[in-house]
């Protein structure tokens, strides 16, 4: 059998829902199986606004983790964010940026653009917090769309928005969550070095078309919207060129299957099981290795001050004389993005 095998780092995801409840118990564990960290979001219910809300959200996490594997328990550690709200204020940040503090950094939402709800309407009401952020170096998490906007064109009209930050606080360490457009990947570029984005690894596999081609596919469905082809290849050049401003965050966000396939399908795709596998997939077939390296661990550690060094091991390995690649299987609720679909490459983790 003529075999590859890759020994890499586990993932940094400096995007992901875990969810609550028995969703969190199923869910967790595929992140943690990955990544020994992880930037966890805050929009459950009630969302995380807190330094305790996150501490209390650690606690729930850690306990699902150890439940399913003692192993990955010990391997896995959790950051948060702190959703952005009316009352968040410079003192919640001066909490948020002690030592001892789980939290890495505050998400902002804008209103009605994305499961969860938000009170700030404008960011311009926020100036004491956004000042506080800047002086703490507190990173401040977008989800860059304009409510109301067309959706394809949401993203590249919030690109004001941030314009207006980098003016007004111009220390003021950005993350562009979710990246999905040209425009906005070239509007990155052009800002000083401490705004970055995170990518996803569905947006490097999907289009427009893919959502909404010959069919409605729901599970395909997510925010930012996935956009055209153009698009599709300036995010898999920015992912694959892996400069400091550009890092892997997951997104990974489920939601049960009687939700996504009814006729209001939330936004979400649920990639934790499959990420790693489509990026070794991706990276190593463009032959970027250390591309890879860069971004999915050493970018986001760099742009988060977090110790690089990796708590386990992930083995990659691809059956070349394979004449039809397996297909991806799943056992339960949610969807797994990519299920059915054929992947060359394995990937397991290993103890170090
Ligand atoms: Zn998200």
């Amino acid at each position: 059998m003529n075999t590859i095998t890759i020994t890499c780092d586990p993932l940094v995801d400096a995007h992901v829902h875990l969810r609550t409840g028995p969703l969190l118990r199923t869910v967790a564990p595929e992140t943690a199986r990955y990544s020994d960290m992880a930037l966890v979001m805050p929009n459950i219910a009630p969302p995380v606004r807190t330094v305790d809300d996150a501490k209390r959200y650690e606690l729930d996490i850690k306990g699902v983790i150890r439940a399913a594997s003692e192993a990955m328990d010990a391997t896995f550690r959790p950051w948060f964010a702190l959703q952005l709200c009316a009352d968040t204020t410079p003192q919640v940040i001066k909490e948020a940026a002690a030592d001892d503090s789980p939290v890495l950094a505050v998400k902002y939402y804008p209103p009605n653009v994305t499961h969860g709800k938000s009170d700030v309407r404008d960011l311009q009401d926020m100036r004491p917090t956004l000042s506080a952020m800047e002086a703490l170096e507190v990173p401040l998490c977008l989800h860059a769309e304009v409510p109301g906007e067309d959706p394809l064109r949401a993203e590249a009209a919030f690109i004001p928005t941030i314009n207006w930050l980098v003016q007004t606080f111009p220390r003021l360490r950005i993350v562009v969550e979710h990246v999905t457009s040209r425009a906005m990947i070239e509007a990155i570029k052009g800002w000083p070095k401490h705004v970055g984005a995170t990518i996803t690894a569905h947006h490097l596999f999907l289009t427009f078309a893919d959502v909404m081609g010959a069919r409605l596919h729901p599970h395909h469905f997510c925010k930012p919207i996935p956009k055209t082809p153009d698009d599709l290849i300036a995010l898999r050049e920015a992912a694959l060129e892996a400069s400091p401003k550009f890092f892997y965050g997951s997104d990974s966000a489920p939601h049960l299957n009687a939700a996504k396939r009814s006729a209001e399908a939330p936004p979400g795709v649920y990639t934790a099981p499959v990420a790693p596998m489509l990026l070794v997939d991706l990276f190593f077939h463009a032959g970027k290795p250390d591309a890879f390296r860069r971004f999915t661990r050493m970018n986001a550690c760099t742009f988060y001050n977090l110790d690089e060094t990796p708590a386990f091991k992930l083995t990659a390995t691809c059956d070349l004389t394979a004449q039809e690649p397996p297909t991806i299987s799943q056992k339960e609720d949610p969807h797994w993005f990519f299920a059915g679909k054929p992947m060359r490459w394995q990937v397991t983790r290993t103890t170090l």
